[in-house]
């Protein structure tokens, strides 16, 4: 049985969406649930216009496990796929263990009121799921996600053992706008103004948020400013690849973002702790949130490249040796073939991706599983397959900071 409950309907959702009903050969009958069902049904018509095929919405509160287990009940997917918020994972692992569904999402869980994500608490489910016979894959986005795949394949093809790795993720794309970000701004902002923190020898080094700046040239981007940052798949990478001595991430911003962001912060309104705004509580974040662009409105402006890899130093054949393997992604292609930008994009494909792996038993496996565990192989032959071609160069040497 191929059909899939998708849960969530912002931008990376829409491009997930999208992908699945062009490949009916990967998925049977597709049906798309969120907050408000108005979204869904936007999505469904852009892909009714665009492949002719119909999806079914609906109307669900993720948060209510009850209401989520009565509608995988009536729909009766093989797969849920967790498109909604890092907040909602833990409420749709309940439920797709209640109802008997495999599970799968692209970023961590992270309570409401404490910014910190961490696997912990989802690898915690790994009996249960166990137990009751499903999978569960964590992180199928681009980063975690592709970024974990790029990770067991060096580790697969290009190198036999792998002593330092690096992420850099930049976006080259220039929306227009004053100040925007490129996916869900609660979770991106919590992400960014949080300590950056890297794994050494088996330690976790701590620095201030955005202290650690590095220049470096991306391929079809240019010369950026990229900062130190932590992010969800040092974790995973530093429990599954114990020989790895070092990880890094390292993420570019541009100086207005980041004069922007620090005058958010300065006047607080990036912070998480809620203060009275005309007799009730409000949340500055989520109020900020309210009044920045919508992710999935950036898409009509946005021009420009994504550039996301791994750059590995380790030794092959004896022999010491860097390889860099990455992908491009235009923001403009990526539009005309979903109607969402690159960002989501990158997101989207891999969860599609993800999916249609689990679904047609290639990747398979009781308990829950983070994606660096699984084979990469066919994943790394669908992502040329399906709009997210790699490519491999080897360096002349490691990175010299
Ligand atoms: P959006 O904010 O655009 O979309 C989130 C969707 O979830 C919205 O449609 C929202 O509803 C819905 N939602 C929120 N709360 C609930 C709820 N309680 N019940 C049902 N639906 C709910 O985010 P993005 O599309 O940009 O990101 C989606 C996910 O992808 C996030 O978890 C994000 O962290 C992750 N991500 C992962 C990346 C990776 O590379 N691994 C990169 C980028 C994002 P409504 O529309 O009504 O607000």
């Amino acid at each position: 049985m191929k059909d899939v409950l998708v849960i969530g309907a912002g931008g990376v959702s829409s491009v997930a969406v999208h992908k699945m009903a062009k490949n009916p050969d990967l998925f049977g009958k597709i049906t798309l649930a969120s907050r408000r069902k108005f979204k869904c049904d936007a999505i469904a018509q852009s892909v009714k216009e665009r492949y002719g095929v119909t999806i079914d919405t609906a109307e669900v509160d993720a948060d209510d496990v009850d209401a989520t287990a009565a509608l995988i009940e009536r729909v009766r997917p093989a797969l849920l796929v967790n498109l909604a918020l890092p907040y909602q994972d833990l409420n749709l692992m309940e439920a797709c263990l209640k109802t008997g569904t495999h599970y799968l999402d692209t970023a961590n869980y992270e309570p409401r009121d404490e910014a910190r994500f961490q696997y912990s608490w989802q690898w915690d489910y790994h009996e249960r799921f166990k137990q009751a016979g499903l999978m569960a894959l964590l992180g199928s986005g681009f980063d975690p996600g592709v970024t974990s795949v790029f990770a067991g394949h060096i580790k697969k093809h290009l190198l036999d053992r792998i002593d330092v790795l690096d992420i850099l993720d930049c976006n080259g794309g220039d929306h227009g706008q004053h100040f925007a970000t490129n996916f869900n701004p609660e979770i991106n902002i919590r992400e960014i103004t949080a300590a950056a923190r890297h794994y050494e020898n088996g330690e976790w080094v701590e620095t201030p948020a955005l202290s650690t700046r590095q220049v470096f040239q991306f391929d079809q981007v240019g010369t950026k400013n990229m900062y130190l940052m932590y992010h969800e798949e040092l974790e995973s990478l530093a429990k599954f690849y114990p020989e790895i001595k070092r990880i890094r991430f390292w993420m570019t911003f541009g100086d207005q973002y980041l004069t922007h962001l620090r005058v958010l912060q300065n006047v607080g309104l990036t912070s998480i702790e809620p203060v009275m705004y005309e007799g009730r509580e409000i949340v500055p974040l989520q109020f900020l949130k309210a009044v920045l662009p919508e992710p999935s409105t950036l898409g009509t402006t946005t021009k420009g490249k994504t550039n996301i890899g791994d750059i590995a130093t380790g030794v092959k054949d004896g022999v010491e040796k860097t390889v860099y393997v990455y992908n491009i992604c235009d923001h403009e292609e990526a539009f005309a073939e979903t109607g969402n930008q690159a960002v989501s994009y990158t997101t989207g494909v891999p969860a599609m991706i993800g999916a249609a792996l689990m679904l047609n038993g290639t990747w398979q496996g009781e308990g829950v599983f983070n994606i660096e565990q699984l084979d990469p192989d066919p994943f790394m032959d669908m992502l040329n397959a399906h709009g997210l071609p790699w490519q491999v160069h080897e360096l002349d040497g490691p990175l010299k900071f």
